[in-house]
């Protein structure tokens, strides 16, 4: 088994809850949010909700390198005004703390917006300062870029930006990146056909590189491909369509890493997971 195929559960109740979800739902990965998403301020973790999530974890069987917790979607590493970029950079250490403690190794996050206040290269300039920064202050977990769709004025969506943000990284070992299917799709990124998928891994290869893939998002998209809108599908529903999915599952170079699905209908999650694995030749 060299796939890790689940998907972005619930930890309502408390963090402890999700690998259960996931065990649920014959997931051999997840992800989580340890803390309200759409908050700022969250209470420290208690050593009784550590322990508990670290039982429960060792339950399920899944791995901690297979679990991709993602940060709140209000920090913006990149912000232009420097006084709400140290409040992204305060919350965001707490996350990484957070996963530390729980004892997971990676933490997904998206890279920032430059809000049109200032240039692109000025915004992964910041970008970069907080994540080295970051770095400094929590040791152990890596720091996994997420390609955007290019939405607004969010960075992130061509490869050029993620190898620009790593370029500027002082250590290399602790930054990564995780590709989520739709973003890359309604980025401009093909994969539907053999060829385009291909041609799109090579071109990523050659940018970025397979060595700082640590996770991926398993989405189809409602939106046309190069829309730089962010909705995502059932698989097979959307856009791209199941071909795409099967080509990842049988591609060595996404092994022994979280595959995670946010896809639409989490009712139908278990049957997602066991789809992506029959694709499986
Ligand atoms: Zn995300
Ligand atoms: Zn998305």
């Amino acid at each position: 088994m060299s796939k890790f195929v689940g998907a972005h559960v619930s930890a309502s109740g408390g963090v402890f809850n999700a690998p259960l979800n996931a065990m649920a739902i014959g997931a051999k990965a997840f992800a989580l949010f340890t803390k309200n998403q759409k908050q700022w301020a969250a209470k420290p973790l208690e050593d009784e909700t550590i322990g508990l999530f670290k039982d429960n974890l060792a339950k399920s069987g899944i791995l901690p390198k297979h679990v991709l917790p993602h940060d709140s979607y209000l920090i913006n590493l990149g912000h232009p005004e420097e006084e709400k970029r140290q409040k992204s950079l305060d919350a965001f250490i707490d996350e990484l703390q957070r996963c530390s403690q729980l004892g997971l190794d990676r933490l997904n996050f998206h890279p920032g917006s430059h809000l049109k206040e200032i240039t692109e290269e000025e915004c992964i300039d910041r970008i970069a300062m907080s994540m080295n920064e970051a770095i400094r202050r929590v040791e152990g977990v890596n720091l996994t870029i997420e390609n955007t769709a290019g939405q607004g004025s969010n960075l992130g969506w061509r490869f050029e930006h993620l190898n620009a943000i790593i370029e500027r990284i002082e250590e290399k070992s602790r930054v990564g990146v995780c590709i989520d299917t739709c973003h890359m799709f309604t980025a401009g990124y093909d994969i539907r056909t053999r060829e385009a998928y291909d041609a799109t891994w090579r071109e990523f290869d050659a940018i970025v590189g397979f060595k700082y893939l640590k996770g991926m998002h398993i989405n189809d998209s409602k939106p046309e491909l190069g829309s730089h809108v962010d909705r995502h599908d059932s698989l097979g529903k959307g856009k791209i369509g199941l071909d795409a999915f099967g080509f990842i599952m049988n591609d060595s170079r996404m092994d022994d890493i979280p595959l995670v699905l946010e896809t639409i209908d989490e009712t139908i999650w278990a049957q997602e997971i066991a789809l992506l694995y029959s694709l499986q030749g």
